[in-house]
C-alpha cells in the first residue's frame, strides 16, 4: 500500500467544489509537488492530507503505522509569523510539542532532536538569535527544521520559497532535496516554481481545469505539462 492514497476525493467550502474526484497516491520516498494557478486548491488538498479539512466525499488513506504526527508541516508564512519574538530554539523546539503527551515539558529527548534538527540545517549558530531578526533564508531554514521535529517519515510543505530572492530560494530547493535523497524523507511539497518542480520532484500533480498525476517523465511528456513548463514560467 502507498503511504498516502486519496481516493475519489473531494473538497469543498459552504457546498462550493474546489476539488473533485481527485485520485492520487504517494509512495514511501517520492518527491511530489502539487501546482497549479492561484485557487486551484492546492491548500485545500494538503490541509486535507493533514486532517485539518474534511472531504465532502472520498477518502485519504494512510498506511499502516504513519500518524498524523508523525508528519512535519511547513505552511506558508504569514507577516504576523515573521515578526515572532521568541529564540530560535525556542521556534525549532516548538515542532517537538506533538511528542510531549501529558507532561507540557520539554525533555532531554526533545532538545536532544531540536538541536539534531538544527545542526542538520546548519543554523546551530543562530540558536539563541531572536527569530524575527533573521533573514527571510534564515527563518525559512528554522521552520523547517521545527518541521523536521515531527517528521518522521514524511514532510509537507507549502510554498517553502517564497518571498526568498533566487540564491536563498536554490539553498532551500537544494536542502529539500538532499533530505529526500539522503534521509529518505517523502515530500509533498506545493510550489509556484513549475522549472524548480520539474527539476526535484519524481512526480507532480497539477491542478486546474485539467488535472494531471504521474512521473515527472510523463508530466514533461503530456500536453499540461509542455504547456505549463515550455518557458520554465509559473503556474
Ligand atoms: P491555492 O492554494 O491553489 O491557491 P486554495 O486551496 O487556497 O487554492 O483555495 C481554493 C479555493 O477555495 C479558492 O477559490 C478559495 O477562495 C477557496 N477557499 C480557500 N479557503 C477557504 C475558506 N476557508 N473558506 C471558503 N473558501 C475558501
Amino acid at each position: 500500500m502507498a503511504l498516502i492514497t486519496c481516493k475519489d476525493l473531494c473538497l469543498a467550502y459552504d457546498g462550493k467544489i474546489v476539488l473533485n474526484n481527485l485520485n492520487f497516491h504517494v509512495n514511501s520516498g517520492d518527491y511530489l509537488c502539487i501546482v497549479g494557478e492561484n485557487g486551484s486548491g492546492k491548500t485545500t488538498l494538503m490541509h486535507a492530507l493533514l486532517g485539518l479539512k474534511s472531504p465532502l466525499h472520498g477518502e485519504v488513506l494512510f498506511e499502516e503505522g504513519l500518524n498524523l504526527k508523525d508528519i512535519g508541516y511547513l505552511p506558508q508564512q504569514t507577516i504576523v509569523q515573521r515578526d515572532f519574538p521568541a529564540s530560535v530554539r525556542e521556534v525549532v523546539l516548538s515542532g517537538c510539542l506533538n511528542r510531549l503527551g501529558f507532561f507540557p515539558f520539554y525533555s532531554r529527548t526533545e532538545k536532544q532532536i531540536a538541536k539534531t534538527n538544527m545542526d542538520r540545517l546548519g543554523i546551530a549558530s543562530l540558536a539563541n538569535r531572536c527569530y524575527r531578526e533573521l533573514s527571510g533564508g534564515q527563518q525559512q531554514r528554522v521552520l523547517l527544521a521545527r518541521a523536521l521535529c515531527s517528521a518522521k517519515r514524511l514532510l509537507l510543505l507549502d510554498e517553502p520559497a517564497s518571498g526568498l530572492d533566487p540564491r536563498m530560494t536554490q539553498e532551500m530547493y537544494s536542502l529539500i532535496s538532499e533530505l529526500n535523497q539522503k534521509d529518505q524523507i517523502t515530500i509533498i511539497m506545493i510550489s509556484h516554481d513549475i522549472a524548480a518542480a520539474v527539476k526535484y520532484a519524481s512526480n507532480i500533480l497539477h491542478l486546474g481545469k485539467q488535472l494531471f498525476f504521474g512521473s515527472t517523465k510523463e508530466y514533461m511528456e503530456s500536453g499540461i505539462g509542455r504547456a505549463y513548463s515550455g518557458n520554465g514560467g509559473c503556474a
